[in-house]
């Protein structure tokens, strides 16, 4: 059976911490888009660890953890974290490399700087890790393949392709120092040597396991808000967020997706600039974002303090239904216990009109938060392992919270570590 773990809203739901406790039932864990611009949290026996490019099952004996074709791949940033694992104590995992992902390399990250700089005050808010640059090569098709690392003819003739290009970039755009054929050559060798050892036909690979029945998860990065194509255009990211680019970033049929797990937040976050309607400020944000998460709600790779929001309904319905969700798992629930009454945004209004329907980015602009107010359950829910024994308000706001996105939430997840949930 082949699930799909990804987020609703804005990334940072808590992905990490639900693929973590799924993949104890998982045999195969792929990631499948996004790169190492991005973390998941993770709290488990051998300590706290954020991951970005390793898939959050590399924690288990049992399974296999991939990096599909999809994914950005910083080679030297993978064997990072693999050795910062085995640092820590953890047993060396398996992992697998898609001989079709394609390699980020360090002008992707200098270009992505370069861009920031120059854009300056009108800045995407870019994690500065080379993905936009990456992507956008990949599909002007001067990307490398991993694959391609290892025919050093096809390489040449790409490497001296991406000079020409980048080097007038750099040359009168951004006046910095040139790249070197010759240069980038080596490097590439380097590359093809640290990754040589995982390299696999994943799609192949993931054929077999899904003809064997295997239990394969999907692992999303970011949420349905931060999609190229359904998301908050162009304040998101650059591949896909959605769990059918799964199918396509891993490698395997759409229709073996049967499980669409998306991560819901019972409260709003987000990083960099873009419309976030729900957003509150101040003191009653600073209270939220120091009790968020498990220490605050900071970016997992950038540290950066994530801006602040009460539950949208509005565009977690819409960030359900882009995903297809077939279930919810609600996290973070148990940060909410301080409130007296809890707001959650329930239509926008746009031009005096209400409406409870996600609009386009023109239109989004301009929408105002349409506020109901809930009341709270001001105790620890902590601890608590069954749906009944949570406080009556507590629950009445997980129901609304239901009925307003209309999927079924499945899991309530009551604290960062992997057995602080409610399955209902
Ligand atoms: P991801 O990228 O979607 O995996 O999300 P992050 O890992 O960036 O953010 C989730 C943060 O919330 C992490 O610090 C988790 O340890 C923490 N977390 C996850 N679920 C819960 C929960 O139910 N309650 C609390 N308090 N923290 C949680």
């Amino acid at each position: 059976m082949v699930r799909a773990i990804v987020g609703a809203n804005w990334g940072d739901e808590g992905k990490g911490k639900i693929t973590d406790m799924l993949a104890k039932e998982s045999d195969i864990i792929v990631r499948f888009q996004g790169g190492s611009n991005a973390g998941h949290t993770i709290i488990n026996d051998y300590g706290k660890f954020a991951l970005h490019l390793l898939p959050s099952g590399v924690f288990y004996r049992h399974t296999t953890s991939i990096i599909g074709n999809g994914v950005a791949l910083n080679i030297p940033y993978l064997l990072k974290e693999i050795k910062e694992l085995e640092e820590k104590g953890v047993p060396t995992p398996k992992i697998l490399v898609s001989d079709r992902a394609q390699v980020l390399m360090p002008y992707h990250v200098d270009f992505d700087t370069y861009e920031e700089a120059r854009l300056a005050g009108k800045s995407f808010g870019s994690t500065r890790s080379g993905i936009a640059p990456f992507y956008s090569d990949k599909y002007a098709k001067i990307g490398i393949q991993v694959n391609e690392l290892f025919d050093r003819d096809i390489l040449r003739e790409r490497v001296k392709k991406i000079c020409t290009l980048k080097n007038v970039m750099l040359e009168h755009l951004y006046h910095q120092p040139l790249l070197a054929e010759d240069e980038l050559m080596d490097l590439l060798a380097e590359y093809r040597d640290m990754i040589a050892p995982y390299v696999c036909d994943v799609s192949a690979y993931l054929y077999d396991a899904v003809k064997a029945n295997k239990n394969i998860l999907l692992e999303g990065q970011l949420g349905s808000l931060k999609d190229p194509d359904h998301g908050i255009y162009p304040m998101v990211t650059s591949s896909s967020t959605l769990a059918s680019y799964g199918a396509i970033g891993a490698g395997i049929p759409p229709y073996e997706i049967k499980n669409i797990t998306v991560v819901v937040k019972a409260y709003s976050s987000a990083v960099g600039a873009g419309a976030f309607t729900s957003e509150i400020f101040g003191d009653e944000a600073d209270e939220l974002r120091r009790r968020g998460g498990d220490g605050g709600e900071f970016g997992a790779t950038t540290g950066r303090p994530r801006r602040m929001g009460w539950f949208d309904a509005v565009a977690t319905r819409y960030g359900c239904r882009v995903q297809g969700a077939t279930e919810v798992a609600l996290t973070v629930l148990d940060v909410l216990g301080y409130l007296d009454e809890i707001p959650i945004c329930v239509g926008y209004e746009i031009d005096g009109q209400a409406t409870g329907d996600f609009p386009s980015a023109a239109k989004l602009a301009k929408a105002k938060p349409i506020w109901k107010t809930m009341p709270g359950w001001k105790c620890e829910i902590r601890g608590i392992k069954k749906y009944e024994e949570l406080p009556e308000a507590c629950r009445h706001y997980v129901e609304s919270i239901e009925k307003e996105i209309g999927v079924p939430i499945t899991m309530v997840s009551n604290g960062p570590k992997r057995d602080d949930i409610i399955m209902r």
